[in-house]
């Protein structure tokens, strides 16, 4: 196989120190989306937080997740393999949005997907909030179908409606993308469900659709590697998406969340965890909810760009697979 040209390398922080130039994420050449006929992985940024029910400021996440991710390196010695030698990986911008405007921006972001879509690249996003995701499948449905799903949060995200009938927040998005035949509920895993409910009904329409559900307890007593195990046989050979909302991990590693809910997984856990994904024919991933105004260390947007660059690595491997 051909290495991928230097077009779509990082800056070699060798000689360029990490703190210098223009953040883009993982260092990655920055290209328009116009421009991207062959860029085969886009890491994109959704700067939104319109569906935020809480504490806002997920908006600030892909900025501040491009500043982190200087911090990653290009080779990956526990998967062994350098993702930039086995696809064309670029930072394709930030989608348009309308910060005063659910419907608009939920137009805006599905077009922004449909012509990557269209343009065969695998997307890797920064939210944003959860309701990002919707769009994001809306856009993949109409290359892949129904798809599977590995998605780690502390919640659902399979609740109907907010105050009074209002059916798009962040903590809708998969119940809509069942209901529009996006995902295969059967082919869904939630990983990781914890914290306080509305009600005792909350959860009760995931499951009747089939999702597996994972809660903390489970978690812990299964272990991770059941888990994966579970994972793999749940989402199967199909195209799968993985979407990771960080407060899903215990606050104590990443305070800068929307709705953190302490009892969570541990930053190495969701390491081994998306590692374990490998080998699955996966088209699209974010890492959503990283919210800088509640974490000025940086700390928890630098677990989100890290785990970026674990999706990075297993996204480039699925690339190259499926050549
Ligand atoms: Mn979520
Ligand atoms: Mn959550």
């Amino acid at each position: 196989m051909q290495s991928p040209p230097d077009r779509f390398q990082p800056i070699d922080s060798n000689n360029v120190p990490r703190y210098a130039g223009i953040a883009t994420f993982m260092r990655l050449p920055s290209i328009a989306l116009e421009q991207a006929n062959d860029v085969e992985l886009g890491l994109i940024g959704i700067p939104w937080d319109g569906g935020t029910t809480n504490r806002p400021g997920a908006r600030h996440g892909p900025r501040q997740m491009r500043e982190l991710s200087a911090l990653m390196r290009r080779f990956h010695p526990v998967l062994e393999i350098s993702p930039y030698s086995l696809a064309n990986c670029a930072d394709l911008g930030d989608t348009p949005v309308n910060p005063i405007s659910v419907e608009d921006t939920l137009d805006l972001v599905e077009g922004f997907y449909r012509d990557a879509v269209d343009r065969n690249i695998v997307p890797l996003s920064a939210g944003g909030d959860h309701l990002i995701s919707l769009p994001v499948l809306r856009a993949l449905a109409k290359k892949h179908g129904p798809m599977g799903m590995v998605h780690f949060d502390a919640h659902t995200d399979t609740l109907d409606r907010y105050f009074g009938d209002f059916k798009y927040t962040h903590g809708t998005p998969f119940r809509r993308a069942i209901e529009e035949g996006l995902l295969d509920a059967k082919r869904v895993i939630q990983i990781g469900i914890r914290g306080g409910l509305y009600s005792a009904e909350d959860d009760a329409w995931g499951l009747e659709q089939g999702i597996r559900v994972i809660r903390i307890e489970e978690y812990f007593e299964l272990g991770v590697n059941q888990v994966i195990t579970e994972a793999l046989s749940v989402v199967g050979e199909a195209p799968t998406y993985v979407s990771f909302d960080v407060d899903c991990l215990d606050p104590v590693y990443a305070p800068g969340t929307g709705t953190p809910e302490v009892g969570g997984i541990n930053t190495f856990d969701a390491q081994v965890m998306l590692r374990g994904l490998r080998g699955l024919n996966l088209i699209g991933g974010d890492v959503v909810e990283v919210s800088p105004p509640f974490d000025p260390s940086g700390n928890t947007a630098l677990v989100g760009a890290t785990l970026m660059w674990e999706m990075l690595c297993i996204f480039a491997e699925a690339i190259a697979n499926r050549r």
